[in-house]
């Protein structure tokens, strides 16, 4: 088995270049804020924003987002003494310290499994039925996206894009409370009055972020650029020797149904799908 220690790939690289526009739109909104409050520092609020990206690299935050945005828990003793031994192998095959990940479990009954943040890779309790080498194989897989840096990355952008987000949340707000008091009075000048203030408050919000004329672009292709770090993640799998295991763990899926039959899924829903289809994961396996 060849050793390998991948990092950052393509994918990784392409989402952070998607983030770049809805970055900018926050460090704008920052520097708006830093001119109402600090006039003589401006640049402030979007300097201390940009350090406050260290956050994502605090374990910490690995722990919080585990148990509050992926419902995982620590594993059972009977849990840990099943799933560790797989996890040092698949480390063992990547040339990795199997103790930089954190073994976390997800109760369902949907075979899954994640990786979140930087060390922590999940398993749902179904996937822990699976034969040990298949879970192995799914194992390989989520320690791809860890080796290729996809949810740290991931992370990264998500916490940048909040201040953009937050402004476009709030715009939404202010623009359905704007029109439900226009129905509220009823009479036509009130509701024209409405409107026109719903459009000075959507090119305000234009101005702040400018992003927002690109979200029809960049969300597709955001899309592509984790559906490549799917693909990803199963190519560092197969270079560990997983490839034939985890062909049989892709068909037991589509098997069992849990494939979401994309090629019959509508245009829209296929270009925005964060994840490939089983069909073309198992493609691509058997090409190698
Ligand atoms: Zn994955």
């Amino acid at each position: 088995m060849r050793a390998t220690r991948r990092r950052f790939d393509l994918s990784a690289v392409s989402e952070l270049l998607l983030g770049v526009p809805t970055v900018l739109s926050s460090l704008l909104v920052l520097a708006l804020l830093g001119k109402a409050v600090t006039p003589q520092a401006l640049w402030l609020p979007p300097a201390l924003w940009l350090l406050s990206g260290a956050v994502v690299f605090l374990p910490a935050t690995d722990q919080l987002l585990a148990v509050v945005a992926y419902r995982l828990r620590k594993p059972t003793r009977t849990e840990r003494a099943a799933l560790e031994p797989l996890l040092e192998e698949v480390c063992g095959a990547a040339g990795v310290d199997p103790r930089r990940y954190w073994l976390r479990i997800q109760n369902s009954k949907g075979i899954n499994a994640m990786a979140v943040g930087g060390h922590v890779v999940g398993v749902s309790t179904a996937a822990l039925q699976l034969p040990p080498r298949q879970l192995e194989a799914v194992l390989a897989h989520e320690l791809g996206h860890h080796l290729a840096g996809h949810t740290r990355i991931s992370l990264l952008r998500w916490w940048y894009e909040l201040p953009a987000r937050a402004v476009v949340g709030l715009v939404v707000l202010v623009g359905v409370a704007i029109h439900g008091v226009g129905r509220a009075v009823g009479t036509p000048g009130a509701r024209v009055i409405s409107t026109l203030l719903i459009v000075v408050l959507a090119a305000a919000a234009l101005v702040v972020s400018p992003w927002l004329v690109l979200v029809p672009v960049i969300a597709p292709l955001l899309a592509w650029s984790s559906r490549r770090a799917e693909l990803h993640a199963d190519r560092v799998a197969a270079e560990l020797g997983y490839g034939p295991v985890l062909l049989e763990v892709l068909r037991r899926w589509v098997r069992e149904g849990q494939d979401d039959l994309r090629a019959r899924a509508p245009v829209r829903a296929r270009m925005l799908a964060s994840h490939p289809s089983c069909a073309q994961r198992i493609t691509r396996l058997r090409g190698r």
